[in-house]
């Protein structure tokens, strides 16, 4: 039977992080977690450049990362008096409740977690597992790997690649987008997204 001590997640935003969580609370196996974007760690791109304004589009009751624990996400914000089971809580917010989780759950898992600031640039097949090897030219051996990298940032359409304004913004969810934006031009823009 093969046997599986070491995971290796590239990708530590949504999907990676509640991967991280879960495996931790469950079992003995060790977790490394590469996100490339430090501030991304536990938020990825829906949860980490939001504006304070930008909401969730599904209700607390229906967010938590715990499949066993319905209540966790309504639970935490209830004790934060941030919110309750029917709210439309903040992507913030939700960043916030994954981070502090995943805190929470490595404490609990005693040296079983190893997060890294680092682009992982290829993954290889070893005789025992898996090798990805990172941008700066380290390597991270595991049994297993899941793959959570999100979507790939935008691209320019060809027609606009060159295209010099202001008025065009390609990514509108980089933390620099907003600047310069009337309040107004903000709505539009969530809106339109
Ligand atoms: C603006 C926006 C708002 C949304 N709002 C909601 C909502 O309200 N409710 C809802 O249910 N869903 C919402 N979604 C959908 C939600 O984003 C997805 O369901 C989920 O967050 C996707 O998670 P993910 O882990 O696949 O990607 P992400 O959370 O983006 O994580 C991918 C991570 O992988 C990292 N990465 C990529 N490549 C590498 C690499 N080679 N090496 C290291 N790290 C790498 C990236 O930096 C990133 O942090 C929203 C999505 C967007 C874009």
């Amino acid at each position: 039977m093969l046997k599986v001590d070491q995971a290796v997640i590239i990708g530590g935003g949504f999907s990676g992080t509640l991967l991280g969580i879960n495996l931790l609370r469950y079992g003995t196996l060790k977790v490394t977690i590469i996100e490339r974007q430090a501030d991304r760690l536990g938020r990825g791109l829906a949860y980490g450049a939001a504006q304070e304004g930008h909401i969730l589009n599904v209700r607390a009751a229906n967010m938590s990362a715990l499949p066993d624990q319905p209540d966790h996400f309504a639970d935490w914000l209830a004790t934060r008096r941030l919110g309750e089971q029917g709210s439309f809580a903040t992507r913030r917010d939700y960043g916030a409740y994954l981070c502090a989780l995943l805190d929470e759950v490595s404490s609990r898992a005693q040296g079983r977690l190893t997060t890294l600031a680092e682009e992982a640039i290829d993954l290889l097949q070893t005789d025992g597992g898996v090798r990805a090897i990172l941008r700066s030219g380290a390597t991270v051996d595991a049994d297993i790997a899941a793959l959570a990298p999100g979507n790939l940032p935008p691209h320019d359409l060809p027609a606009f690649a060159r295209l010099q304004s202001t008025a065009y913004v390609n990514d509108p969810s980089a933390p620099t987008s907003p600047r310069g934006c009337s309040p107004r031009t903000m709505s539009c823009c969530s809106a339109a997204g």
